[in-house]
């Protein structure tokens, strides 16, 4: 088994608290041993590296990722990789790439699907687990179930509640999904392919989840006017089901919402008493998703990050291109879909205030398959330990790399990894703490980061003296096994 020493570490364990000095000792996939090892006899001739000032940590996961279909067609994962991103977890906002077999799934699927007419081809979940297992990618994924990928597969018509019989499908489709080790299951309840689903069709099809550690996670009806219905809506759901809940990208929405997450994190910390309960969060003022009008209308400012009929309008504001053929931003739209957009929408003092609370994990929402993506896709993770940890002081570095790390394995249940111990998997990262920093912005998004020397996962580096590897030691991670007392 392959061994080697990082010596001089200055190690941030994951677990938030303080930084110590140590060295430690991979063997395979693993962390061997932590101490003060490099000058042991037994461990003479084995490869050192020193990190005098570096930082070690464990690897990031990105608790909110859209890279389902990624990790086949890019398994290199540089926009994560270059991050310090050792896990995934996949399936967000109700959007999966299986179980579906489909040539042209509704919006907002083609947000995963990279203008690829058989992305959607696993009939079974875990059809689509052994294909990332026969050709593997830089990262670890923990994959989730999207509920609208599940309704167009079991519905003949998604803009109506499902029918018993079709919510005994999903059920079924879901099931089979968790006992071949899916992490969790995902609602987006804001798009057009779920917007129809009472929160009875949700309580139901989460029954599959009974017995298992599988997570509930979604991306609510709405996070503007209503956003506190929606709240009470979601922690209504997972009480019933009795499931984990996680609330994705947590935002208050359109100016007029302004300052309302005092409000939103006080209900979150109250419902938090009562259930297991937590969120993810982007560290930026600007969301991201496919081309809705909806959220254009919120929006003071909106920017095409992808437009299947019209990929010459890539990176330009909506607002021009409506001005230049003289039509309204609606009718724009329009012409432009299917397609994507930056849509600038939030208050950077609710992002602060959503980034600081002990709840909140850390997840990019990245969209891999955009050609002028939103920058969080390649900058998430350096951000918030370089602009908002070092140099606005927002949090402790120690209490950043806890939200992207320790506490996300803890609410998604991946066993072995996010906190630095011995026996734990040898996913790290080791970055310069003066330097990190991200460099994708607005107007050059793909900018890699700076400041993140090395990544290994699961014991191999994946990144080296700042330079992506050849390897591909990522594994899919499946949740501790569905106890047997589930019956369906
Ligand atoms: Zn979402």
């Amino acid at each position: 088994m392959h061994q080697m020493i990082i010596r001089n570490a200055s190690i941030i364990d994951g677990s938030g608290k303080d930084r110590y000095r140590a060295d430690i000792l991979i063997v395979g996939d693993r962390i061997g041993a932590i101490g003060n090892l490099a000058d042991r006899s037994e461990y003479a001739g084995i490869e050192q590296r020193d990190a005098e000032g570096l930082v070690l940590c464990p690897g990031f996961i990105d608790a909110h990722s859209h890279d389902d279909n990624a990790l086949l067609r890019d398994p290199g994962m540089a926009p994560k990789v270059t991050q310090g991103v050792t896990t995934v977890v996949t399936g967000n906002c109700g959007i999966s790439l299986a179980p579906l077999v489909s040539k042209s799934p509704p919006s907002p699927l083609d947000l995963i699907a990279a203008d690829d007419p058989l992305a959607f081809r696993y009939e079974t979940f875990a059809d689509y687990m052994t294909a990332l297992e026969e050709k593997p990618a830089a990262v670890n994924t923990a994959p989730m179930v999207g509920h609208s990928t599940l309704r167009i597969a079991a519905m003949t018509d998604i803009d109506r509640p499902a029918t018993a019989g079709e919510i005994a499908e999903m059920r079924r489709l879901l099931r089979e999904a968790i006992e071949a080790g899916a992490v969790g299951f995902s609602t987006g309840l804001f798009y057009p392919s779920s917007r129809a689903a009472p929160a009875e069709e949700v309580v139901a099809v989460l029954q599959a989840l009974e017995g298992s550690q599988a997570v509930y996670t979604t991306h609510m009806r709405d996070e503007a006017d209503e956003i506190d219905a929606s709240l009470e809506e979601s922690f209504e759901t997972a009480r019933q089901a009795n499931v984990p809940l996680i609330i994705s990208h947590h935002k208050c929405m359109g100016k007029r919402n302004f300052g309302r997450t005092t409000e939103t994190l006080k209900r979150i910390e109250r419902a938090a008493q009562e259930q297991d309960v937590s969120f993810d969060v982007y560290p930026y003022e600007a969301g991201s998703t496919v081309l809705l009008q909806d959220l254009a209308d919120k929006s003071y400012r909106v920017r095409l990050t992808r437009s299947k009929p019209h990929p010459e309008m890539v990176g330009r504001e909506l607002a021009d291109v409506a001005a230049e053929w003289g039509v309204t931003e609606h009718e724009a739209m329009q012409r432009l879909s299917p397609g994507g957009a930056v849509y600038y929408m939030m208050d950077q003092a609710d992002v602060d205030r959503v980034l600081k609370h002990d709840l909140a994990m850390i997840g990019s929402d990245g969209m891999p398959h955009d050609h002028f993506p939103h920058p969080r896709l390649w900058g998430t993770f350096p951000r918030v330990l370089g602009h908002y940890a070092r140099d606005r002081g927002l949090f402790s570095l120690e209490m950043a790399i806890h939200r992207m790390t320790g506490l996300t394995a803890r609410k998604f249940h991946l066993e072995g990894r996010g906190t630095i111990s011995e026996g734990a998997f040898a996913d790290l990262v080791l970055l310069d703490p003066e330097k990190i920093i991200d460099r994708a912005t607005f107007d050059d998004p793909t900018a890699p980061a700076d400041g993140i020397q090395a990544v290994f996962v699961n014991g191999e580096a994946v990144l080296d003296k700042g330079a992506l590897t050849a390897a591909r030691p990522g594994r899919v991670l499946r949740h501790a096994e569905v106890r047997e007392s589930a019956v369906l």
